[in-house]
């Protein structure tokens, strides 16, 4: 690894699934544990700020881009082991993975079927979908620690998973690999036809045809907002209990709103699915940030409820 390797002023655009962002002021793409070793030791001895970048399909970068290094961690090999395991590098992207499985005639991954992103990323944020969870395949997971800058290998319960969080978001680390268990299937038809529904799912119910980060709030799980929004709302109880599994999906009150469809510069809320923010015409970070605020603001007046993103935001 030389200095060479560390590029100046890289549109992270170009990085990021809803195409929005600065520059980075430096961005490198590293493949091993020694290269991204040099780099965080690289950004000590520079004085500026890292931050990690898998896929960048959860991310909204600033307009004035991120005033550090950015690493994207692309190492993606991965391989079955015996007893059913796959052990794989974290910027393995979920797509290949899943198809991985697929082939293998192994279950534990069809619901990450068409799950944008990689390895890396889906774990920090145990991703999830359709009822799965990252949680519930994930078996170690090999970490360069904060702080220490050692590697350490965590157990699947070590890792804390819970929605939508882990132990790497709530005090950092970078993911360098992890071993996922699955379990064989009986019929291999299935494995295909399950994450093959996903996948088509996706592409019916999700503004694909827009660049966009994926669902922007955190669906709403809490007993108390829940009660809250039923005391308004009460046609939604039989589905909250039947069809929600008791939760509310922030999509059917962003829409209850009247909010599909807003547009704000170049950003708009989608009609398709309202709780996706899309990039519909040369959108800026600050775009997104409004359309945000705006729901932000109507859902907490109309409904009591104080919305928490699930797309990060980065370098504000
Ligand atoms: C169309 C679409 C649909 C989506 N559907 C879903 C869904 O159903 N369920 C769901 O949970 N998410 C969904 N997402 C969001 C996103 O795909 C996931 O959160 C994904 O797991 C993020 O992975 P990434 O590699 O793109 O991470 P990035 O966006 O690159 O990064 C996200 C965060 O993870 C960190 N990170 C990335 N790699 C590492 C690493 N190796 N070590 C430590 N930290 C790391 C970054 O620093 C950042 O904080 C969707 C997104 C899109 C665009």
């Amino acid at each position: 690894m030389h200095d060479h390797f560390i590029r100046p002023n890289i549109s992270l655009k170009d990085h990021t699934s809803i195409k929005i962002g600065g520059n980075a002021a430096y961005f490198s793409e590293v493949d091993t544990v020694e290269d991204l070793l040099f780099l965080v030791d690289w950004a000590h001895q520079e004085r500026v700020p890292y931050f990690v970048l898998g896929g960048g399909t959860n991310l909204i970068f600033s307009d004035k881009g991120y005033e550090g290094l950015v690493i994207k961690v692309t190492g993606k090999k991965f391989s079955l082991l015996p007893g059913n395991r796959i052990v794989a590098e974290a910027g393995a992207s979920m797509a290949d993975l899943v198809e991985f499985a697929v082939q293998h005639n192994l279950s534990g991954l069809e619901w990450a079927g068409g799950l944008p992103g990689t390895l890396g990323g889906a774990i920090r944020g145990n991703a999830g979908a359709f009822g799965g969870e990252m949680k519930d395949a994930i078996t170690r997971v090999a970490v360069l620690a904060p702080d220490t800058n050692q590697v350490e290998i965590l157990s699947g319960d070590n890792s804390k998973f819970s929605y939508r969080n882990s132990i790497f978001k709530e005090q950092g680390g970078i993911v360098l690999s992890a071993e996922l268990q699955l379990t064989p299937a009986d019929d291999p038809e299935k494995i295909k036809s399950l994450t093959e529904e996903k996948i088509a799912y996706r592409q019916t119910f999700h503004p694909m045809e827009y660049p966009n980060a994926g669902s922007f709030f955190k669906n709403i799980n809490n007993p108390q907002a829940i009660e809250r929004i039923l005391y308004r709302d009460n046609f939604l109880r039989e589905d909250v209990e039947k069809k929600w599994h008791h939760k509310i999906p922030v999509a059917v009150l962003i829409a209850e709103l009247g909010l599909s469809g807003k547009k704000i510069g170049g950003a708009e809320v989608s009609r398709k699915h309202a709780n996706f923010i899309v990039n519909a015409k040369g959108a800026s970070a600050e775009d997104i940030v409004i359309t945000s605020g705006i729901i932000k603001n109507k859902m907490q007046s109309i409904y009591g409820i104080l919305l928490e993103e699930e797309v990060e935001f980065t370098g504000f």
